[in-house]
């Protein structure tokens, strides 16, 4: 078995289609961190929602819902819902729709975060993603990243990822989606997408994947030797 480099936590966040997920798990991979796509726990429960027919303004289903749900993440990205995997079906278009609505609820919010920490807490070590990172789930975390991208540069990406599986979208079509998730996520009340002030903020529009990678990892490495010297 390997040995985890570093026992440290990084918090990566940023908007849709910034690259974060593929650049997160590389990050992990290549410091023998645990990785946690916190999105995906939020698309889980958004399918739950989904099946349920649920009434998202009936505060009492809701409730309930969550109570009767189980979602679980393997360390190599299998997604299950209740026993069942969904890795796949969290990534469709009727999830999409709906996360960001799903996601500003905040029983839905209390119950992911509850999980993120417990997670953290038992890793030796994790590079978190998502949108609330740095500011709610690790804010004692010791390197927060925030990624960035202009709309075009993401929805760029974002529509090669959807063509990767076979979904053709126009520009127009997938600006719009990104738009509508982003002016959610970063509106709503209880824990919105946030940039904090200690953030390390890296704008990828004009980064290959690799350079991306590359500059976390001479962050936190530059930093770890720095402390380790003195
Ligand atoms: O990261 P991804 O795009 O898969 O996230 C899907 C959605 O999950 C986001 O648009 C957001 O509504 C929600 N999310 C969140 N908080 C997080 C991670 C994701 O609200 N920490």
């Amino acid at each position: 078995m390997s040995q985890r480099k570093y026992n440290t936590k990084i918090a990566i966040d940023g908007p849709a289609g910034t690259g974060k997920s593929t650049v997160s798990r590389e990050v992990s991979r290549r410091l023998k961190l645990k990785y946690l796509d916190t999105g995906a726990m939020y698309r889980a429960i958004t399918l739950k929602f989904i099946r349920e027919k649920a009434d998202l303004s009936d505060l009492e289903a809701v409730k309930k819902i969550l109570a009767d749900t189980s979602i679980k993440l393997t360390d190599n990205q299998e997604v299950f819902l209740d026993g069942q995997k969904v890795t796949d079906e969290i990534r469709g278009a009727e999830v999409n729709k709906l996360v960001s609505p799903v996601s500003a609820i905040s029983q839905v919010r209390r119950q992911m975060v509850d999980m993120q920490r417990a997670i953290a807490e038992e890793s030796e070590g994790i590079v978190m993603e998502g949108r609330d990172i740095a500011s709610k789930v690790m804010p004692d975390a010791d390197f927060k990243f925030y990624l960035d991208a202009s709309l075009v540069e993401r929805a760029r990406r974002r529509r090669n990822e959807l063509k990767d599986k076979g979904v053709i979208l126009s520009e127009d079509e997938v600006i719009t989606e990104i738009k509508n998730r982003d002016s959610i996520d970063s509106r709503r009340e209880d824990s919105p997408l946030t940039r904090v002030l200690d953030a390390i903020v890296i704008d990828t529009t004009e980064l290959s994947f690799e350079a991306v990678v590359d500059k976390i990892i001479k962050r936190v490495s530059d930093r770890l030797s720095y402390q380790k010297a003195r």
